[in-house]
């Protein structure tokens, strides 16, 4: 078993295909390390054991019987638990949803199913995905299986921590402002948030839906590519999905000749010193193996953790009006329906929810409108054009993920402000709705995983994933785990 626990997706998914491993022995081996980290990690609400070896026994049974091996035959999954999965419970992370069983799958839940990826659990996060350590959950915290006393990173921190400890290879994050690169980053694994509209958003829990996306979490670079792969294309129930198909990265391209800009707004004040240091060791093996180092700039970067929070939480003000206790999860009593709605709403809802919906209906209101949310809008016009005039010079900008590396439990949980700062080099990615991939850079005096930012044009993952692949090469990390 422990022999499996580190296995890459690659790696099972050759020898499942090679008949030296069975779907139902690496499905047993997982859920083996789930049932014995999971109770402290906390990083899944719902294991699934039963589904995940019934799974693993009809793909068993298909290759017995001469049927061709899908891409992910047999490899274990873990899913953000604000995906939707059929007769699966999807909490969001809320106690306002509990009871709830989507009648449904998300298209990415179809699609790895389809590939023959094993679901094994439900992954850990914020409320509704609004948050930047996991604290915000109301199944409590996910920990950082680096150390236990901070945290993995959020909203995607049970995804993160997931594989990070060895739960399963793969995981699916999503990324509105950051949710899936600051949570690898923290935890020491690889995440992409692809550009906006290449992966279905249907049956993903909407927080806000301009800049939501899914997105792979993995151990390696090359595993994250295919897990994409999976996921990504054209879904006609998704009015933003793009048309354009998947494509696999060229790894043996390597990055020779590519142009590597450095916004110098990513290494302010207040970025840690360890970081900028192991950001910086990465730019140096690019520049070894052919690329080119240039100076670009992103002026208005330090608007952007205003911006995202005006517009993101306008969004979700809308988005979760929904949750009235008749249409999904739990249902507080009233005299009369608008006592209904606001007990169901009071008691389901946490503090940050509360709080966004809050600042979210004042900024859309009536006489602030226009001073807010317009104004927002138009900064995230500006923040789009620096990326553009950024790629007139660069093909792919490299920063850091995160200013610095996982902070403890509890240290953050009364300063929004101290927590929303946490994400403000992945926030303008997001507004730009252009891709970004976070992978391991290095690690901090103390052992706590850096992770570096890769931030491209629109469309071009595969870009992103050779240069981030070049850097894991020359890094050597991949053996470090967890204790
Ligand atoms: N941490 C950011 C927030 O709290 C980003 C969340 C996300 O990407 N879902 O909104």
């Amino acid at each position: 078993m422990t022999g499996l626990r580190w296995q890459s997706a690659e790696e099972l998914h050759r020898a499942v295909s090679a008949g030296e491993l069975s779907c139902t022995e690496a499905a047993r081996a997982c859920l083996d390390v789930i049932a014995a980290v999971n109770p402290t990690l906390n990083a899944l609400i719902t294991v699934t054991p039963e589904t995940a070896l019934e799974q693993a026994g009809e793909l068993d049974a298909a290759r017995a019987g001469g049927g061709a091996m899908p891409a992910l035959a047999g490899v274990p999954v873990v899913v953000k638990d604000n995906i939707c999965t059929r007769g699966i419970p999807t909490t969001c992370g809320s106690r306002i949803l509990s009871g709830y069983r989507p009648p449904y799958d998300a298209t990415v839940v179809e699609r790895l199913r389809a590939a023959g990826a094993v679901l094994v659990g439900k992954a850990n996060l914020d409320e509704f995905a609004m948050g930047s350590s996991n604290e915000n959950s109301a199944f409590g915290p996910a920990r950082n299986p680096w150390d236990l006393e901070r945290v993995p990173g959020g909203s995607s921190g049970g995804s993160a921590a997931s594989v990070a400890a060895g739960m399963a290879p793969l995981a699916l994050g999503s990324d509105t402002g950051g949710s899936i690169r600051q949570p690898a980053s923290f935890c020491g694994v690889v995440g992409l948030r692809p550009t906006y509209g290449r992966v279905s958003r249907y049956g993903l829990t909407a927080f806000a839906s301009s800049m939501d996306q899914i997105g792979p979490v993995t151990r390696t670079v090359e595993d994250n590519a295919r897990l994409f792969s999976v996921i990504s294309g054209h879904d006609p129930r998704d009015a933003t999905s793009l048309t354009a198909g998947p494509e696999s990265p060229a790894f043996e391209e390597g990055v020779r000749g590519l142009r590597i800009g450095i916004p110098a707004e990513y290494f302010a004040e207040g970025t840690d010193s360890e970081v900028a240091a192991a950001v910086n060791r990465s730019a140096s093996l690019l520049e070894e193996a052919g690329a080119s180092l240039v100076e670009v700039a992103l002026p208005h970067t330090s608007y952007a953790v205003a911006t995202y929070y005006i517009v993101a939480n306008a969004e979700a003000s809308s988005n979760l009006a929904r949750y009235d206790g008749i249409r999904y999860g739990t249902r507080a009593a009233g005299r009369d329906l608008a006592e209904q709605y606001e007990r169901t709403r009071s008691e389901g809802f946490g503090a940050e929810v509360k709080r966004r919906i809050l600042v979210g209906t004042y900024v859309l209101s009536a006489g602030y409108r226009e001073a807010y949310y317009e104004s927002a809008q138009r900064c995230r016009t500006l923040i789009a054009q620096d990326f553009q005039r950024a790629f007139e010079s660069a093909d792919v900008l490299l920063g850091p993920a995160a200013p610095a590396p996982a902070f403890p439990l509890g240290s953050r949980t009364d300063d929004p402000l101290a927590m929303y700062l946490s994400d403000a080099y992945t926030i303008p990615a997001s507004l730009a709705g252009l891709p970004a991939l976070s992978f391991p850079c290095g690690f901090s005096k103390q052992g706590l995983p850096i992770g570096a930012q890769l931030t491209g044009k629109a469309m071009s993952e595969a870009v992103l994933y050779r240069t981030a692949r070049v850097c894991e090469e020359g890094l050597g990390l991949l053996d470090r785990h967890p204790k």
